[in-house]
């Protein structure tokens, strides 16, 4: 019996290294395909990266867009254990000057690696909103700024500006003038994630709409004031997925045609359904990998992923 017990294990050991070796095999990686930028020349292209978190908080969200011109846009720069990913992004691409650097808001999955990009690379301008938020991160960052004399801009709804020639960018939210409340920031995440810059990127009939981590309350009141205006073919999903937010009326009015979850996992499977059954081509980086999304202008959108999907088990 024993006999027959080690066969067994042997047995099904093979059968388990021949299933992972079968599974490596079958997922191809194209990391290398997302980040070559040799097609980028007159195309409006974003990457939305995969971070992988080395510490307790969120991986986070950095995306990082090229103007037709050749213009760097970064948007958000996950938290501070990320920048590695970043930084080999960056340098995959051939980029040595950030152009503009954008904070969604303060939290440490959209700021924490700002510092150490400051510090690495030359930056032109950083953008972010009026919402201050004092943490060990956030003083980081405005150190770097002050010791490499980063001009910062601080964007609010209304506000317009060109990235490059031929790209008009649009803020949406928030308006300006933000009022604390007494004890900020005390209780301040939902207070904060619902100041985030909703940001849209215009380039022809193509357009793409960054939208930080706005929660519902936020999106139902940008969504009745400005509608249609909202609409978008590229949509960085609000809040990483979560369930706190891509309100109904949100995502009708922005009716993407991608749309794109930067997360560590799954957040809610009834936020990606949502937009799946709308017809979004809908990607999650921590499945997917990293997600390239170009356009010429014409309102066609070319998507590459990193990896492919095993299964169909989200739909
Ligand atoms: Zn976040």
């Amino acid at each position: 019996m024993e006999k027959l017990r080690k066969i067994s294990v042997l047995v099904l050991t093979l059968i388990l290294v021949f299933s992972v070796t079968v599974l490596a095999e079958e997922r191809v990686d194209r990391y290398d395909q997302v980040f070559d930028a040799s097609q980028d020349a007159g195309r409006l292209t974003a990457r939305f990266l995969r971070l992988t978190t080395r510490s307790d908080d969120k991986s986070g969200d950095s995306t990082i867009v090229t103007s037709p011109d050749g213009k760097v846009m970064v948007v958000d720069a996950g938290n501070p254990s990320t920048f590695v990913d970043i930084d080999k992004a960056l340098k995959t691409l051939g980029i040595t000057k950030i152009d503009y650097l954008v904070a969604s808001h303060p939290h440490v999955d959209h700021i924490g690696s700002f510092a150490q990009l400051i510090y690495a690379y030359n930056i032109g301008t950083v953008y972010a909103t009026e919402v201050e938020y004092p943490t060990s991160h956030y003083r980081n960052y405005m150190t770097a700024l002050e010791e490499t004399n980063t001009p910062l801009v601080i964007l609010a709804e209304g506000d317009t500006f060109m990235f490059g020639d031929q790209v008009m960018v649009e803020v949406f939210h928030p308006a300006p003038g933000i009022e604390y409340y007494e004890g900020y920031p005390d209780g301040s995440t939902q207070f904060i994630n619902n100041h985030s810059l909703l940001m849209k990127l215009t380039y022809g009939d193509s357009s793409f709409l960054f939208a930080g981590d706005l929660y519902t309350a936020a999106e139902r009141d940008i969504a009745a004031r400005y509608g249609d205006r909202l609409k978008s073919g590229v949509l960085k999903v609000p809040h990483h997925g979560a369930g706190t937010s891509s309100s109904r009326p949100f995502r009708e009015a922005v009716g993407a045609k991608v749309a794109v979850m930067m997360s560590d996992a799954i957040e809610e499977l009834r936020i990606y359904r949502n937009y799946a059954n709308s017809g979004a081509d809908t990607y999650i980086t921590s499945i997917d990998g990293a997600v390239m999304v170009s356009t010429a202008g014409d309102g066609e959108y070319t998507v590459v992923s990193q990896l492919d999907r095993i299964g169909s088990f989200l739909n």
